[in-house]
């Protein structure tokens, strides 16, 4: 049997995984949710992209998650006349926020943002093309924002704009990802990801339009602005998931300060019930290099023993010369260090309040998982979420959720430990129910006899939330689970 992989990862589709079969290899090596990044491409591409995950998936017999990324109210330069320009250090250049700005110079650009001008004053460095090129502002006058050029560079059309330190006022929805929130559902994607959050409004706003619009997806916060750090507990709660978005937040944060958000952020979500996505760079020299760096190798499984549920890749499938490398690479790095990795007490949430019946049963499982050498924990779950709560600590037991709901099973696809199984009970009978699942997984060769394993489900299976039993069974000829008065 090869070895389970507990971490998860999420693969950005482009043009470099349309061609030459690649969205079957990369889904082959192991992605377990795919991105459409919705900053890029029409929404029939996003369309004809999640259409062929679905083929391949059934064609390969395995279930993909599919993840619509809003692009959010990024700011960014207009185009220029000539595509781009030189910047030298220390010459002036102006950002011209008025509308219809003609095409930029080398010494002018427009702005999409024409609130620019209030959110600015003298002496703010504009960090552009994640910080490639910096500007101080030197001038706010009459719709421009005057500045001297600190950092020199080819500046292109559309590149991004950061203010050091955050605080660009804008808000977190544009026109175009209220559209695209649309196009989410109809996409049926399972995860929505809402970029530059401030607020847990601003989640709660997005997820009010996608069930508007007749989605389902559960809501991923972006953690990229310094706003969002100081509203980080309010904004994880609100959410279902969030993602260490490094690339912005690097940027309007400073790099010096990403170790340590993410090591925080990630631990919030554990302690918070959420799942948690590290992003961003993350084997970036595979855009063109068939080998990760040892640098890069390091940075996966340190996110890994960081506690992140999922690692993700960006640029280095969607737009790269070996997609199909960089996931392997990805579930190599995972694979050794989840093997390295001993997690520690502090990482587990029990410390905290215990408030919902799932929960209660989920801890009292690990508890036991610790104590007692079990196999593996069986949850029955219609939702999800008591393998949710299970996967919250970070043990060596691998959590099998078994659900009749293929929605329910592509959301857990997030979930570090976890491998939902498709399981319907045609029997109430808990007893019965229970039987059933070991034995099915004894037949897919997870469990041997002689195995105790730890089985959670509710008195009424069928029913989301409902979870109040925990089991000790024990794997008998021929897959029969037992109980046992000797451990
Ligand atoms: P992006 O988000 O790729 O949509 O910008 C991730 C990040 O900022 O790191
Ligand atoms: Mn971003």
């Amino acid at each position: 049997m090869t070895t389970l992989r507990r971490t998860r990862i999420v693969a950005t589709l482009g043009p470099a995984t349309d061609a030459d079969n690649m969205l079957e290899r990369i889904l082959r090596e192991g992605v377990d949710v795919v991105r459409l990044n919705l900053s890029h491409g029409t929404a029939a591409d996003h369309e004809k992209r999640a259409e062929a995950v679905r083929v391949v998936a059934q064609k390969i017999g395995c279930e993909v998650g599919v993840l619509a990324d809003l692009q959010g109210p990024k700011i960014r330069v207009e185009r220029f006349a000539n595509g781009a320009v030189i910047l030298q250090p220390g010459q002036p250049f102006t950002l011209d926020c008025r509308k219809n700005a003609p095409p930029g110079d080398d010494s002018r650009v427009g702005v999409s943002y024409l609130g620019l001008i209030n959110d600015v004053q003298s002496g703010d460095v504009l960090l552009l093309d994640d910080g490639l090129i910096a500007l101080q502002v030197k001038e706010v006058a009459r719709e421009q924002v005057h500045c001297i050029v600190l950092i020199g560079g080819r500046l292109s059309d559309r590149k991004g704009l950061n203010r050091q330190g955050g605080g660009l006022s804008l808000g977190a929805l544009s026109d175009k990802d209220r559209a695209d929130i649309k196009l989410a559902a109809q996409l049926r994607a399972d995860f929505l990801a809402v970029s530059f959050v401030r607020s847990a409004a601003d989640i709660e706003e997005a997820r009010a339009l996608l069930r508007e619009a007749g989605g389902a997806a559960a809501i991923v916060a972006k953690i990229e602005r310094a706003e969002a750090i100081d509203a980080l507990e309010e904004i994880v709660d609100a959410a279902d998931a969030v993602m260490v978005a490094r690339g912005d937040l690097g940027v309007e944060i400073g790099d010096a300060e990403l170790p340590g958000l993410q090591k925080k952020i990630i631990r919030e979500a554990l302690i918070r019930n959420r799942a948690v996505i590290t992003a961003t760079q993350m084997l970036q020299s595979m855009v063109e290099a068939p080998i990760p760096t040892r640098a890069e190798v390091l940075d996966v499984a340190n996110a890994v023993i960081d506690g992140t549920d999922a690692v993700m890749l960006s640029q280095e499938t969607a737009a790269g010369k070996h997609p199909d490398k960089a996931v392997a690479a990805m579930r190599r790095v995972c694979l050794g260090a989840e093997r390295q990795f001993e997690p520690t007490e502090d990482m587990s949430p029990a410390a905290h309040r215990i408030d919902r019946s799932d929960q209660a049963i989920a801890m009292s499982a690990m508890f036991l998982a610790a104590r007692v050498g079990v196999r593996a924990i069986i949850a029955l779950t219609e939702s999800g979420s008591t393998a949710q709560w299970l996967s919250r600590f970070r043990s060596k037991v691998p959590i099998y959720a078994l659900s009749r709901s293929a929605a329910a099973r592509r959301r857990m696809l997030l979930l570090r430990d976890v491998t939902p199984v498709a399981f319907d009970p045609s029997d109430g009978d808990p007893a019965h129910v229970a039987r059933a699942a070991v034995q099915l997984l004894f037949s897919q060769n997870v469990l041997s006899v002689g195995d105790l394993v730890l089985l959670t489900h509710g008195d009424h299976t069928g029913r989301g939330g409902g979870t109040n039993t925990l089991k000790l069974l024990h794997v008998g000829e021929d897959g029969i689970a037992e109980s046992l008065r000797d451990l």
